[in-house]
Order: C-alpha cells, then structure tokens, then sequence
C-alpha cells in the first residue's frame, strides 16, 4: 500500500504515521524529517533548506522532489510506505503521480483551535525526529525520547507566529491537494480530534474498509 497522510500542520500526521508504519510494516517517510536532515549537513544548500523551515515556508518543488526521488527508489519502498508532509503542492503531486502510484490519501481533519493547542506544547527528538508532546503525550522521561533516548526540543516553526503562517500557507498550497486526489477517488476523510489512539483506530478502520474494498495496485 501506497498511502499519503494529508491535512494542516499540527494536525498529527507524524503520530499516525509512526503508528501505521509500525502495524504494517512499511516506512513512513516525512518530508519535514527529510528536510531536517539535510540542514544538518554544512551545505549551502542545507542552510537554505534551514532558512526556509524556521520561517515556515515551503522549500523549493525541485529540493524536494530530488530529496524524495532518492528515498522512493530506496529498497524498504518495495513493498509499500507512507508518506507525512509529501506532497505539499499541486507540483509535487503531479510530478509524484510519474513516479510512483498511489493507493489511497488519508486526509486527517480538525478544527483550527486544536490544531494550535496540539502545537503549542510539542516536542521533537533531535535524533530519531520522534514527537511528543508535553500534554497530549508526554515522554516517560522529560526531554527524553522514550524511543531513542534523544535529546526532545520544539522546533523553531513550532512557535506562534510561524505556526499561524505555515497555516495559511497550507490553506494556499497545500489543501487544494484534497480536492486533487477526491477527483482521482482516492481521498478518504479521517476525523483527527480527540487522544491520539482514537483517532489511530479511525485510520485503522479507514485503511482496513479501503483494503476490503479495493484491489491494491499490481496484487
Ligand atoms: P513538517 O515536519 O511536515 O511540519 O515540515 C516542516 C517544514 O519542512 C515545513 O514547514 C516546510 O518548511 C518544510 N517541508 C516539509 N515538507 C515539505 C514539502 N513537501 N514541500 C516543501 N516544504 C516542505
């Protein structure tokens, strides 16, 4: 299975998307952790990338294309992944859609208000790029990743104002992706409010119907 996990920034798509890697084996691929790690390496290139994340802008369709290009061609891809973050554009849809074929877009939906309470108090492991978050879903030890014991932080664009920023942006640029995969029935719509395994049991039950019901691409 081919999935993509659509939906706001803050809305939970890195927490279901760990989840259901895990029940079904396959990679979740996120394009801010993609992204993230690029910055790490001493690069120009990592430092634009860098710039762009902490103002809360979309990096460039081409950086990302070519970071996620090289990932989808990656072994661990054969047998099906998830995708968190990726596309984010009408662009990056398209030109995914010659790469690769999609089974099914999880679209998670929630009002505004709770997406800024969930962001507000998250937390982001340095090392494995795990989340967390002080209220919601606490680490059993504070500052430590309960999965890798990496140092927790909140991110630059996890503040405020950068957070209401990469709101509007996703309003602009990214939610007209929803209407892109309806058109191709592709699009399935999962309420994300409330604690984090209501909702995964939600996915779960989404991606079981569509299973069900649907013959997954060259099975
Ligand atoms: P995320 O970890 O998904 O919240 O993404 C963090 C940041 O990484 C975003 O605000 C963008 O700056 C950048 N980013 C992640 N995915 C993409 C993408 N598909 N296209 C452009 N920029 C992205």
């Amino acid at each position: 299975m081919n999935i993509i996990l659509l939906g706001p920034p803050g809305i939970g798509k890195g927490t279901q998307g760990d989840i259901i890697a895990a029940r079904f084996g396959i990679p979740k691929i996120s394009g801010g952790d993609m992204l993230r790690e690029e910055t790490r390496k001493a690069t120009t290139l990592g430092q634009e990338i860098k710039t762009c994340i902490d103002r809360g802008e979309l990096v460039t369709d081409i950086v990302v294309m070519e970071i996620m290009r090289q990932r989808l061609r990656r072994p661990d891809c054969k047998n099906g992944f998830i995708l968190d973050g990726f596309p984010r554009t009408l662009e990056q849809a398209e030109a995914l859609e010659r790469m690769i074929t999609i089974d099914l877009a999880l679209n998670l939906t929630a009002p505004r208000k709770e997406l800024l309470a969930r962001m507000a108090g998250r937390l982001t492991c340095r090392q494995c790029g795990g989340i967390f978050h002080v209220k919601f879903n606490p680490p059993k030890r504070k500052g430590v990743c309960d999965k890798c014991g990496g140092e927790l932080y909140i991110r630059e664009d996890q503040k405020e104002s950068v957070v209401i920023k990469r709101l509007e942006i996703y309003e602009k640029e990214t939610k007209p992706l929803t209407e892109y995969y309806k058109k191709k029935e592709l699009l399935k719509n999962v309420n994300a409010t409330g604690a984090i395994e209501d909702v995964s049991a939600r996915v779960q039950r989404t991606i079981d119907d569509f299973k069900k019901g649907v013959k997954v691409h060259g099975k």
